[in-house]
């Protein structure tokens, strides 16, 4: 029987839960929105279901993986699928496949609310939600048992989620049902807390107005590489001045516990196919992402993934690349966590969002006026290149 007696040792995957056929487990949220599985002992018949099921240890199944992935540089050969993705859209390619095969597709959305949650898509509409990376923990409750229902009626389905998600998922399923399961994870840093996010959109709206779309990383505005949100009020675009949620997901302080401790930041991926932003993308080709607009990179774990890759490529430009210049962080070790991860999650069940995210300096007159300094020091180094590089051509002339 399930019984998490250290947070750092579940992911909240929902596989327990999901097994038990007593309906004895219920995922409980904790301070930061993070679930946890807590049984009901009147309803447990101490079958073991729950324990065997749980992937978040060494012994996921690798079984169906290349010795090592085949890895490439990807981008949709359509610009307008590039510029509302993550990366380079690679997502995109793999899912319209199975959706044209009358598959489905279940990916992270949001709920009326902007929450983040899994969801089910039959048409490329319903999938469009599920482009771009959003970074909070999505909510999984249910969509185990719609994955079973699907593949038992015969359907392809397409998965894709954080790695944490996708070995549970093919625990839960199991080797019977794994054929018509296409399984995509990405290369993950860790996520944040739920509530934080949700918060946060409070925390926007006493301006009177509700938000109406959300963006947790504006390339469009900012270009691939830089890290920014922003929102619409209806017809009104806002960037928060000190992008308060993008800053304090790098400071680690939110992370989920077992983020710290993630079994997935390796080569060995539970998933038939990887996505992951190309870093270090020069080392492969000078020309891929010149214009800085995104390029995934794509790792091939099994056959199935390699031959869906194949389906594609009519549709992708591909640029083959060593795995060794492919190694970005979190495909070496896990992030780690901020050394005052836990006092944070302290004060801020005590005294909520605006009192913690001051009080650390993610909001607040401080905040901006560090951003403020930052952006003065980038602008005297620009000029002081510009008047270098001048005065440089004057001394030539000179001569
Ligand atoms: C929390 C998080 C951490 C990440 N960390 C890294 C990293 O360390 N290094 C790196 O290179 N890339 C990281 N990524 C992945 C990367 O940002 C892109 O998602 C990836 O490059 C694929 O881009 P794409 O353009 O092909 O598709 P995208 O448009 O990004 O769509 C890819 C898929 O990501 C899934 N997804 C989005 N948000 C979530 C979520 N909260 N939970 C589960 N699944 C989600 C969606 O289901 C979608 O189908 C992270 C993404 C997330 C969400
Ligand atoms: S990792 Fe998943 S299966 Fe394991 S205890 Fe946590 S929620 Fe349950
Ligand atoms: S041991 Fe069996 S009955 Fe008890 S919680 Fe786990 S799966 Fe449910
Ligand atoms: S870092 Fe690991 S544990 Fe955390 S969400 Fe990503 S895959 Fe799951």
């Amino acid at each position: 029987m399930i019984n998490v007696i250290d947070p750092s040792k579940c992911c909240g995957c929902t596989a327990c839960a999901s097994i038990c056929t007593h309906n004895a487990i219920s995922m409980c949220p904790d301070n930061l929105g993070f679930l946890y599985p807590k049984t009901d002992m009147s309803k447990c018949v101490d079958c073991g279901l729950c324990d065997s099921v749980c992937t978040f240890n060494d012994n996921y199944d690798i079984s169906l993986n290349f010795k090592e992935p085949e890895a490439f540089g990807v981008r949709h050969k359509n610009s307008f699928e590039v510029d509302t993705s993550r990366s380079g859209a690679a997502f995109i390619a793999f899912s319209d496949r199975i959706l044209e095969h009358k598959g489905v597709v279940y990916g992270a959305g949001y709920t009326k609310e902007f929450d983040v949650v899994h969801k089910r898509a039959e048409t490329k509409l319903q999938r469009d939600e599920f482009k771009g990376s959003k970074y909070v923990q999505s909510d999984l409750r249910g969509i185990f048992h719609q994955i079973k229902n699907d593949l038992k009626a015969g359907k392809l389905v397409m998965f894709s989620g954080t790695p944490c998600q996708t070995s549970a998922l093919a625990s839960y399923i199991g080797d019977k049902l794994r054929e018509n399961l296409f399984l995509i994870d990405i290369v993950c840093h860790g996520v944040p807390g739920p509530n934080l996010w949700h918060d946060y959109l409070k925390y926007l709206e006493k301006n009177g107005k509700k938000i109406s779309s959300v963006n947790f990383r504006d390339k469009k505005r900012f270009g691939w590489a830089a890290h920014k949100e922003s929102f619409m009020f209806g017809d009104t675009y806002y960037t928060p001045y000190a992008y308060p949620f993008s800053h304090m997901f790098y400071q680690h302080i939110a992370l989920r516990q077992s983020c710290g401790n993630c079994h997935f930041c390796n080569i060995h991926r539970p998933s038939d196919i990887t996505l992951a932003d190309f870093w270090g993308w020069e080392k492969t080709d000078q020309n891929i992402n010149s214009d800085d607009k995104g390029i995934s990179l794509v790792l091939l774990n099994t056959a199935k993934g390699k031959s869906l890759f194949e389906s594609v490529v009519d549709e992708i430009v591909v640029v083959p690349a060593n795995l060794k210049d492919c190694m970005q962080p979190n495909l070496q070790h896990p992030t780690i966590l901020h050394p005052e991860r836990m006092e944070f999650e302290r004060i801020y069940s005590e005294k909520g969002f605006e009192y913690t995210m001051s009080k650390y300096g993610y909001i607040g007159f401080k905040r901006n006026v560090d951003v403020f300094l930052d952006g003065v020091m980038k602008n005297v180094l620009y000029m002081q290149n510009v008047i270098i590089r001048i005065l440089r051509k004057i001394k030539k002339i000179i001569k």
